[in-house]
């Protein structure tokens, strides 16, 4: 194997110098890696977390700072009209549309993954009339399983548990009876990748809508939901977009439903005319008619900075190197971890990966902990999955052998055994 420059790269070996060797020489053939001064990390931090809390871009604080001073401070209500923030939900929705395969038109940024998949899940079971099932994963993120049974209660409506695996087979059978399907491309707790495109097709040859979740693969690898046919996607601002804490999600509603897009909370927003007051709602064209109430504007806009970190990159390459980074990421446990008590979770195969590695520990809670203490931030999911997740645009191969070097040190020295470590994390 050679880098990009001819140079070789050392071949894999268990020798701490050839690991060292090799991340250095994946870390300078690396096209993407002058993106990481995109983002402003603290200096020494190991940061594996971004797929729960994406690192601040640099693009973020000017824009804060002149949307709260210019466009609030001294634009005041003028800037819904000057500073275009009414139009900013279809406006980040479609920059948002840009990196999941969407044209523009399609996407909608507002309130949180929970809420939208409600709207999605409510929309998709009107599109489909008289089918009285929905599929979702018992592996799904528990909002998911949550605001899937909730909608069941509201609509009448029988939610079934399927593993991804068997959804084709329980289509293929009960299929005239299932309105959506409910799913995730990753696992979020396994980083295992599922076959977005082979599920999207079981749905439809059963007449039922394929819902995605892109939580976890929004930003993090190439996502084609137009080509695949999908008929409505929702995911989070926060993890691999970058938007920060709490940054509103969004909505993809595919532009064949529009018309008949039926949206549960139907705010003013959505209105045809919102300005004409009329007591009477009537949506609008489009997937306007997919927003609510007054978007959360400082968000949005932050969200939209954020997004500028995309600039110019090409998704195909962020897989790539994000495969690199987990690949890498497993030969280094393979070397420095082994015997010390851990299990990968995550498939080896790259093709069923997403962007992240979970390996599994007894002691997964006080270990995270115990490398927070040493600046390696990464987390954890009960009750004994450790989660390394890789963003590309700023996690090197060096980040990587450091984060499998601390663990193992940290285990060898029982360091996580401290009383400081013992108490579990409230918030990760
Ligand atoms: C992170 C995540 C969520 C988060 O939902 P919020 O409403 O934004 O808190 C939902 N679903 C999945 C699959 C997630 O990974």
């Amino acid at each position: 194997m050679e880098n990009a420059n001819g140079a070789p790269v050392p071949k894999a070996t268990n020798d701490d110098d050839a690991l060292a060797a090799r991340a250095a020489a994946l870390d300078a053939a690396d096209p993407l890696a002058p993106l990481r001064e995109r983002f402003l990390l603290p200096k020494g931090v190991v940061y594996l977390d971004g797929n729960s809390l994406g690192a601040l871009p640099a693009a973020v604080p000017p824009v804060i700072e002149d949307v709260v001073h210019r466009q609030w401070g001294a634009g005041l209500i003028r800037s819904w009209n000057e500073n275009a923030w009414w139009a900013a939900p279809v406006r980040v929705g479609d920059a948002v549309g840009g990196l999941i395969g969407a044209a523009p038109g399609q996407t909608v940024v507002g309130d949180s993954t929970s809420v939208q998949l409600f709207n999605a899940l409510t929309a998709a079971a009107r599109l489909r009339p008289n089918r009285p099932l929905l599929l979702t994963d018992p592996g799904h993120f528990p909002t998911d399983q949550y605001i899937a049974d909730a909608v069941g209660r509201l609509l009448g409506m029988e939610v079934r548990r399927v593993p991804p695996a068997d959804v084709a087979a329980v289509l293929a059978e009960a299929g005239d009876r299932v309105a959506a399907t409910s799913y995730s491309p990753v696992d979020y707790r396994t980083g295992e990748l599922y076959d977005m495109a082979a599920i999207t097709d079981a749905a439809h040859r059963a007449g039922a809508l394929a819902v995605w979740d892109l939580c976890h693969a929004a930003g993090a690898l190439p996502i084609r939901v137009d080509e695949l046919g999908v008929d409505l996607a929702v995911g989070c601002g926060y993890k691999f977009l970058s938007g920060g804490p709490g940054a509103p999600a969004f909505l993809y509603v595919a532009r064949r439903h529009q018309a008949d897009f039926d949206h549960a909370l139907t705010g003013w927003n959505g209105h045809a005319e919102p300005f004409g007051l009329s007591g009477d709602y009537r949506p609008a064209d489009g997937v306007e008619r997919a927003r609510i109430g007054t978007p959360p504007i400082l968000s949005l806009l932050t969200l939209e900075a954020a997004l500028t970190a995309f600039d110019g990159v090409d998704m195909a390459e962020v897989r790539a190197k994000s495969l690199s980074l987990t690949s890498f990421f497993l030969d280094c446990a393979d070397a420095v971890l082994t015997e010390l008590d851990f299990t990968t979770v995550t498939p080896r195969d790259p093709h069923r990966r997403g962007s992240q590695i979970t390996l599994r520990h007894p002691d997964a809670n006080a270990l995270a902990r115990a490398l927070a203490a040493r600046d390696v931030i990464v987390d954890m999911r009960a009750p004994d999955m450790l989660r390394f997740g890789v963003n590309a645009l700023y996690v090197s191969h060096a980040d990587v052998l450091a984060a499998a070097r601390q663990l193992s040190e940290v285990v060898l020295a029982s360091e996580h055994r401290q009383e400081r470590f013992r108490t579990p994390t409230v918030v990760t």
